[in-house]
């Protein structure tokens, strides 16, 4: 018998989810009306000529699929303050900007209520499911969560990521309330303006209320494994808080002070169990799982970009599952986890069909990835299992047939619903020719090499990638930031083993004749990723939503100069020499 909370009925959630998946066709015809309805004097719509239709066949013949590209004057408008109905009948005054970090430059996109509340509904139904599996009963959740600065644009609009939009809503915390998920640090942390100190108050909260610890989360894996390797260097300090009940000199906004003054009292014993804890974990094996004993789980994005930080957030988290949470975007959700035990390498995520319009194009490998051919996408229930598709949305915020830039798989469905894996971002990283590689391919490659460093028992901690054309043959340049010190020797084969793991046929027929330069690996200094963090940061990204960028474009000067002021070490590999 699943619980009942106020205002959340978790049996009456995964009935609906059970109602509109298994009719996932009409539901879409339905939401379409609904979004095309809604917004029929938006200036954009009208002057599209779909006079009041609002079925899929007109809009597919009358709406033209689009890029952020192709919407940027439409935004820049209201980003100037235009407050006509431009993409929306009702004006947007929220912009959320996406955290960029994956195609080099962040960008805005419209935010509004109707966003909020497809938030909402997606993390009831994936907590309806996991507390199937995974009962919580009360307590609380350590969130590494945060938002970023909030500022105006030009024209006056409010803008912020969309983690910080939806934190910023004033129904954030009755819903958290209602999905027990409530973070156990007071707001001021959340909202703190160095993302430092409220890492270290997080950190502090998670431990004063270790044992009311639900489980432990982050929008993305990447910040909860940041999380815990801060803890590494300031446990003792932590530890000393608590036992003295005083908060270290590192904190120093008054409002961060203020807010754990009223959490934080001396209490010696709490402080001897956990650094007796601490002192018993071998290299921080199950660090998280023995800090925390009631948590039940590791939550959050754990897939695509994530994937990297798997294997230490395992050792962090010892026996503790890790659930990958939802599957979406700033510019709208997408997709939800209701088959939490799956592992996030086999995770699925099923495309709740009310929350927007989805469309799907085909990637057809013969016409090679790549190459603009006229797209022809398919609706939601027309997908096929073991194709692969870019995504195509529609929101109630104004964007329509947008292409969002990732690319899935079609594993299997949920009554009508597809059942999606994410496979990568559709860009290409890594290409100086013929040669074609994704993120993906970057990831395997690193995989495969990084065996040398675990032999050594080191990490890849990160990593990245730009390719480097000033002289002639151009080649790659794969960036390692790792966790000691390795010998020339390993790092060489390391370097070797990279060149020959990007098995593209392009690519390796190129290096062949020469005509793409010897794989270059460098070694930056221990920190170096922390200041890339810290350069998004500033420029208005937040910490819960950053990934690190796997390829550096030749136009993002800050980071290709973070990276080459930091190099300790250079390889070029050897591998396809005769
Ligand atoms: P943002 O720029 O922060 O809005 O990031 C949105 C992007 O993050 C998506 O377009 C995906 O590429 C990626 N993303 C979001 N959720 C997931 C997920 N569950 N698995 C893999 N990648 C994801």
């Amino acid at each position: 018998m699943l619980e009942k909370v106020e205002g959340f009925n978790m049996e009456k959630v995964i009935e609906e989810f059970e109602e509109v998946t298994k009719d996932a066709g009409r539901v879409q015809i339905e939401t379409l009306r609904k979004i095309l309805e809604d917004n029929s004097e938006a200036e954009y719509l009208q002057n599209l000529g779909l006079n009041g239709r609002t079925d899929p066949q007109s809009f597919k013949n009358c709406v033209p699929l689009v890029t952020h590209k192709e919407l940027e004057p439409y935004i820049n408008r209201m980003i100037d303050g235009d407050l006509s109905s431009i993409l929306t009948s009702k004006p947007i005054t929220t912009m959320s900007l996406s955290s960029g970090t994956t195609q080099g430059k962040p960008k805005f996109v419209p935010w509004n209520d109707e966003l909020f509340e497809t938030t909402v509904q997606i993390y009831k139904t994936s907590f309806a499911f996991r507390n199937k599996e995974f009962p919580i009963t009360s307590g609380k959740a350590l969130s590494f969560i945060y938002s970023s600065k909030q500022f105006k644009t030009k024209g006056g609009l409010a803008a912020g990521t969309a983690t910080t939009n939806v934190f910023r809503n004033s129904r954030y915390t009755v819903a958290m309330q209602a999905l027990k998920s409530q973070c156990c640090s007071p707001e001021e942390v959340i909202f703190g303006p160095d993302f430092h100190q409220s890492l270290y108050c997080h950190l502090l909260c998670g431990l004063i209320f270790c044992d009311e610890v639900q489980f432990v989360s982050s929008t993305f894996a990447h910040s909860i494994v940041h999380s815990f390797r801060t803890f590494e260097q300031v446990w003792e300090d932590l530890v000393a808080d608590i036992r003295d009940g005083v908060l270290t000199e590192r904190v120093t906004v008054p409002s961060l002070r203020n807010a754990m003054s009223k959490i934080l009292k001396p209490d010696p014993n709490l402080a001897n169990i956990i650094q007796t804890k601490i002192m018993g974990l071998s290299n921080w094996y199950g660090l998280i799982q023995e800090l925390f004993p009631n948590a039940k789980y590791v939550y959050g994005i754990m897939t695509g970009s994530m994937e990297p930080y798997l294997k230490k957030l395992r050792h962090y988290a010892g026996d503790l599952p890790l659930l990958t949470s939802d599957y979406g975007s700033s510019e709208g959700w997408i997709a939800t986890n209701v088959n939490p035990t799956l592992p996030p390498e086999s995770a699925l995520y099923t495309v709740l069909p009310q929350i927007g319009y989805f469309e799907f194009i085909p990637q057809n490998k013969a016409d090679s990835d790549f190459i603009d051919v006229e797209p022809q996408p398919v609706g939601l229930t027309q997908v096929k299992v073991g194709q692969e598709y870019e995504i195509v949305i529609t929101t109630p915020a104004g964007l329509y047939r947008y292409r969002l830039g990732d690319i899935v798989k079609v594993m299997g469905f949920y009554n009508s619903s597809p059942q999606l894996k994410f496979v990568r971002r559709s860009s290409l990283l890594l290409t100086i020719n013929i040669d074609k590689n994704t993120e993906k391919d970057l990831q395997l490659a690193v995989e495969e090499a990084s065996k040398f460093l675990a032999e050594e028992k080191l990490e890849v901690v990160d990593y990245t990638s730009y390719v480097d054309v000033s002289k002639d043959p151009g080649h790659y340049v794969i960036v390692w930031e790792i966790s000691g010190e390795a010998s020339e020797e390993v790092l060489s084969e390391c370097c070797n083993c990279l060149d020959k793991s990007f098995v593209d046929a392009g690519y390796t027929s190129s290096r062949k004749v020469n005509c793409i330069g010897a794989l270059e690996l460098r070694v930056v200094r221990h920190g170096t990723f922390q200041k890339i963090l810290e350069h998004y940061i500033g420029l208005g990204s937040a910490v819960s939503q950053f990934k690190t960028p796997r390829c550096v474009g030749s136009n993002n000067a800050k980071v290709l100069q973070i990276l080459n002021e930091n190099v300790v070490n250079k390889y070029f590999s050897s591998a396809f020499n005769n």
